[in-house]
């Protein structure tokens, strides 16, 4: 009994340390190669070889952050960073990607149904709630060009990108199959690591975002990174499908 006690505090004492990385903003390697930087929201991802591959920017004032995590955490050049992948259009998930282009030379990436919205072409839809639609009008970025236009199936930074429409028309996942390893920005959410469908209040079209929760039943994965919430790991993919049985 006390061997048990004294293990199951050894490993709170573990969890504990790596929420303490996460406050003082050490590393945070969610698996190799792949970085969760801390204190942004939504969250951000980094992955990380010879190339940096930034996934999402989060709400705005957050560049600096980024790029310290990169050049004083990882020790790498700004320039290093060379693709920032949008998962969708939300201003928690793009509004730094214009400024970090600036400092990096990285090119943006996002699906091609999303970039007349990121690009000014389209009127960003205001969330339902007249509460979130008056803090939206005043928290907005200004639009920016969009260098890749992503489509389903291609594969950007080792990654294959799954056309998840619905939270918005071009939201998108990330599947590296490498680390086996789903970024799903904002279609699943994972708040303390537990699954939870889309806010309703801010899907473009509710039902469609369903519809692409299955399409994400279909994929096989050992970890999901979310846009909100903590990882969800190991056999990430299963705990999705019973999450959400059809
Ligand atoms: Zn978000
Ligand atoms: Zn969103």
């Amino acid at each position: 009994m006390g061997l048990f006690r004294g293990a199951q505090e050894f490993g709170t004492f573990i969890k504990r340390s790596k929420f303490f990385a996460l406050v003082v903003g050490g590393t945070i390697e969610i698996l190799p190669g792949v970085h969760w930087i801390p204190r942004i929201n939504g969250n951000c991802y980094l992955l990380v070889d010879h190339e940096l591959t930034l996934i999402d920017t989060g709400l705005p004032h957050h560049a600096k952050k980024i790029l310290d995590y990169v050049t004083d955490v990882l020790h790498r050049k700004p320039s290093d960073v060379t693709t920032i992948l949008l998962t969708h259009y939300h201003i928690d998930h793009i509004a730094n990607a214009e400024e970090l282009r600036r400092l990096t030379g990285a090119k943006i990436a996002a699906h091609q149904d999303d970039v007349d919205y990121i690009e000014g072409k389209q009127p960003m839809p205001r969330p339902k709630n007249l509460l979130f639609g008056l803090a939206t009008s005043v928290m907005h970025v200004r639009p920016f060009p969009v260098d890749i236009h992503l489509q389903d199936a291609a594969v950007v930074a080792g990654c294959t990108v799954i056309h998840l429409p619905g939270h918005t028309p071009g939201s998108i996942g990330l599947l590296a199959p490498r680390q086996s390893v789903l970024f799903c920005g904002d279609t699943l959410r994972s708040p303390k690591g537990n699954l939870e469908a889309p806010s309703q209040q801010f899907s473009f079209d509710y039902e469609k975002a369903m519809q692409s929760i299955q399409r994400i039943k279909t994929l096989e994965f050992d970890v999901l990174l979310s846009g909100h919430g903590e990882p969800v790991r190991p056999q990430a993919s299963a705990k999705v499908r019973s999450a959400f049985p059809s």
